[in-house]
């Protein structure tokens, strides 16, 4: 692994005042060995670091980049939103025309409020869940994250996986015992559990395609699983979507895998790039929420107009005609050649795409739907993988445990590149 003068001494600069030089752990490179690439501009498919290496980036900000960075309307209506200020504390009509599309793209969806990140946007689904229900229990699935509020920090996922603990410290028992963990894509499973805890239970929360433990996609009959128990028991489902929503189809997975949630919870690409969440769903329930009801959420910064407004044009352009099929063609492309090459080369390499994200396998595995199959995955074989495609210009997420991402700017070309790279690794990896 490669790792230059200057880059060295960003991070040393960076750990002096910052806990690891990073601030949020995934972007450390504990999962892969080495320091962290400091990033200094990106433009359309491309990262720029701080030494002028461009990289073709497939993490695109880990979602949000679904038009590549820096799009230039993206970038004008930021502008233009920031010349009428940063920030009122006040209603404004770029909120009411967001909240608008997505309800209109997405049926599930009544009422609408907007976050400043996805941990708040499941945080307070999970608390409007128990509100509602006046029941404490949840059910999450192991490996799925929610961002990282105390209940859903229990078996975590890719962050938590990456640094070998599965549950975070510093969360009271008393807090995790009401989360209760099974294995995702196990419908015996969940169906033992609400037999046994049904009455208890406020909800389920879980990541429709899971992203955050590699790729593992749900198995047919999964989520249909999931709605009929919440119906017989009148518990809240909640489908996180703060990754797969506008990612996996312009409808969301649930969409995709045509199943109704009760609550939704949106992130990344809602906002272009900005800091944005937000949770909706049934009207009945989402009434619970201030000020129309007795749970309580709030946010000095929430519905910020810059994110408002970048928002809104995201949504003009992704909701184009043929845009995900361009976008899906294009990543079939791309997964098909890297197959290929590591097929050549003699290494056992899976890929899977739901829309515009992926997974990448080492594995011989057959069967790649559960948590314990990525955990068989071969974690070194990822390693020099990533090292050997960072030194040639492609940038991946630091682990073996992310689901990856493409954007509508990465073109023919930025894929005959990555798929050229990836046989120079393959052949490096294999000698
Ligand atoms: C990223 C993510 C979150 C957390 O969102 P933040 O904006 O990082 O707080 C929640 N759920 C899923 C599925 C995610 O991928």
């Amino acid at each position: 692994m490669f790792i230059s003068a200057k880059q060295a001494q960003l991070f040393e600069e960076a750990s002096k005042h910052i806990p690891g030089g990073v601030n949020s752990p995934v972007r450390a490179f504990k999962g892969v060995g080495g320091t962290p690439v400091f990033i200094k501009r990106a433009k359309g498919a491309y990262l720029w670091d701080e030494d002028d290496n461009q990289y073709i980036d497939y993490v695109g900000s880990w979602g949000p980049m679904i038009l590549g960075h820096s799009h230039p309307d993206i970038v004008k209506a930021v502008q233009a939103a920031a010349e009428d200020g940063l920030s009122y504390g006040a209603p404004t009509v770029a909120e009411t025309s967001l909240a608008d599309v997505i309800c209109d793209i997405l049926p599930a969806v009544d009422l609408i409020r907007m976050t400043n990140s996805g941990t708040e946007a499941t945080m307070t689904a999970i608390r409007l869940a128990r509100g509602y229900t006046r029941r404490d229990q949840i059910i999450k699935f192991e490996g799925c994250y929610h961002g990282h509020s105390d209940s859903l920090l229990v078996k975590a996922g890719s962050g938590l996986l990456t640094f070998g603990e599965p549950t975070s410290k510093g969360v009271p028992e008393d807090f995790a015992k009401h989360t209760i963990v099974l294995p995702y894509n196990d419908i015996d499973a969940l169906k033992e559990c609400f037999a046994k805890f049904g009455s208890q239970i406020a909800g389920v929360i879980v990541e429709p395609v899971a992203g955050n433990m590699n790729l593992v996609k749900p198995k047919d009959g999964f989520l249909q699983a999931i709605r009929a128990l919440c119906d017989e028991y009148q518990s809240v489902f909640i489908i996180d979507e703060v990754m797969t929503g506008f990612r996996v189809a312009l409808g969301g997975a649930h969409t995709l895998y045509d199943v109704k949630p009760d609550l939704v919870t949106l992130g990344k690409i809602i906002g272009a790039g900005l800091p944005v969440g937000a949770f909706g769903g049934k009207r009945e329930i989402m009434q619970c929420i201030a000020p129309l009801g007795g749970v309580y959420q709030a946010g000095t910064l929430s519905g910020n107009p810059l994110a408002m407004r970048a928002g809104l044009e995201m949504f003009k352009h992704i909701r184009q005609d043929g845009f995900y099929e361009k976008l899906e063609a294009q990543l079939a492309k791309l997964l098909a050649g890297l197959e290929q090459a590591a097929n050549d080369a003699g290494i056992a390499f899976k890929t899977q795409q739901v829309g515009g994200m992926f997974g990448l396998y080492f594995t011989d595995q057959d069967d790649i739907s559960s948590f314990d199959s990525m955990l068989k995955c071969d974690v070194d074989a990822f390693k020099q993988f990533f090292h050997g495609m960072l030194r040639r210009g492609v940038y991946f997420a630091p682990s073996a445990f992310e689901a990856a991402f493409i954007s509508s700017a990465h073109s023919d070309r930025d894929i005959e590149k990555t798929i050229q790279a990836a046989k120079e690794t393959f052949a490096e990896m294999k000698a």
